[in-house]
């Protein structure tokens, strides 16, 4: 397996992440691609830096005024004078009637869906550095490789055209999906994240040509609260073309694999000529953000019902935490993803 990971992740230090009203240490560490940048390493995993794409993939996802956002937030921060150690959004507008503002404060507000995407000086360069190492996975594919692990942090999948949420800022297998759409009329993307992926949805809810599948907790319990229903399907063009499939908070290794050949079934009738997955590692039983139920070797049947989909695959790494067992779940995943190649 080729695996794609620049070191430039360290740079976001994500500290604060409010829970239940109280301020607690973030649980999106560098450690956490540290580790599984070990584990590759240790399987003997060839590991490539990311190529410098410039700003034209990131650019094709995401709005001009975020990106500018991005890149300036901590500077403008900053100059406020008795301003915090990372930017934390205080207002929110209701989006339908409000303008966009000029203030730091405003456009955080605007920009950042919730308290758990807090922006310190290195985020910016951290969040370009995954996009790259997501589109350097999707370059592989174009250039023939038949799968490769895009091993990306900070994760992407809660990350809108303009607007940052749940740890994420740019939405790496979204940039991956649409690299893959030059070579590609259809291309898939399945999220098998604990968290719905509301982002990638957001992305590519009236679009036709990117299929989004996500299989998560059920988000009427758990975050992000307001998206990944069942009754969200897509709109205009794109409708038919979203499929969430919410699972009961403590669902284990039968039962989402019950769901996931539902995916399939979705996913064989798109015919892409791609996938990306969507690598989430927290659905574990013992993860720090758990709602489901999977096991390690439960990883391993989902990477092996994956891999016999027969598509040119792409795994973009998403959440996971701090776990002891975050790495051997990678490794079953990507054991049991190779055994059904
Ligand atoms: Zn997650």
């Amino acid at each position: 397996m080729k695996v794609v990971f620049s070191p430039e992740h360290a740079r976001h230090e994500p500290q604060f992440f409010l829970v239940r009203g109280q301020p607690k240490p973030s649980a999106e560490q560098p450690e956490r691609a540290e580790r599984l940048h070990a584990a590759v390493s240790a399987r003997g995993d060839q590991l490539l830096a990311p190529a410098g794409l410039g700003p034209g993939p990131r650019a094709a996802i995401h709005t001009p005024d975020y990106l500018r956002f991005l890149e300036e937030a901590w500077d403008a921060w900053q100059a406020l004078g008795d301003s915090g150690g990372e930017i934390i959004a205080n207002v929110h507008p209701a989006r339908g009637h409000a303008s966009y503002p000029r203030a730091i404060v405003g456009r955080a507000g605007w920009h950042m869906a919730d308290t758990a995407c807090p922006i310190g000086p290195g985020t910016f360069a951290a969040a370009c550095a995954a996009a790259d190492v997501a589109a350097t996975g999707a370059e592989l594919l174009l250039d023939g490789e038949r799968q490769a692990y895009a091993l990306c942090r900070p994760p992407g999948h809660h990350a809108y055209a303009d607007m940052a949420g749940g740890f994420c800022f740019l939405n790496n297998a979204a940039i991956a999906a649409q690299q893959l759409r030059r070579a590609h009329q259809r291309v898939a993307i399945l999220d098998v994240d604990v968290h719905h992926g509301n982002g990638t949805q957001g992305v590519f809810y009236e679009r036709a040509d990117v299929l989004t599948v996500s299989l998560h907790a059920d988000p009427r319990d758990f975050y992000p609260f307001f998206w990944g229903h069942e009754s969200e399907r897509g709109a205009g063009a794109g409708l038919g073309y979203n499929l969430n499939l919410p699972l009961p908070i403590g669902t284990g290794d039968d039962d989402w694999l019950v769901a996931l050949e539902q995916a399939f079934a979705t996913i064989r009738a798109f015919a892409p000529g791609a996938l990306v997955v969507a690598l989430g590692l927290d659905a574990f039983e013992g993860d720090p953000l758990k709602a489901l139920a999977i096991t390690t070797p439960g990883f391993a049947r989902i990477g092996g019902a994956i891999a016999r989909l027969g598509l040119p695959t792409l795994l973009v790494q998403e959440g996971g935490y701090l776990a002891p067992e975050l790495a051997d779940n990678l490794v079953s995943f990507l054991e049991g993803f190779e055994g059904g190649r």
